[in-house]
């Protein structure tokens, strides 16, 4: 299973996924405490996201550039839900507001 997962990290491909996010506004639904339905232009998909040790972060998307190992926006959407693990803790791209969550201004 790591072998075919996303290694997230806050780097340009997070920043760019984050860009692709504010231009579909995917909807974004929990499903456990690990794992969410995105639904973007093209359906939906489900993103799981796990740290399996302290400081690495992984994430795997059925979508099709998912299955091919690539960040997709649907890893950036499922980050900005509460509870999710994050690549930091103190990531500066996450801010938290009363009733929704924002992703550097793009908000589910
Ligand atoms: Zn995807």
């Amino acid at each position: 299973m790591t072998a075919t997962m996303i290694k997230v990290e806050l780097n340009a491909k997070l920043a760019a996924a984050i860009e692709r996010c504010k231009k579909v506004h995917p909807k974004v639904r929990r499903i456990d405490s690990n794992t969410a339905q995105v639904t973007g232009s093209h359906g939906a998909h489900t993103v799981r996201i796990i740290q399996p040790r302290e400081g690495l972060t992984l994430a795997e998307c059925d979508c099709q550039a998912g299955r091919k190992t690539q960040l997709c926006y649907h890893v950036a959407a499922a980050l900005a839900l509460p509870g999710i693990p994050r690549p930091s803790a103190g990531a500066v791209l996450i801010k938290r507001q009363p009733k929704e969550v924002r992703v550097d201004g793009w908000s589910i």
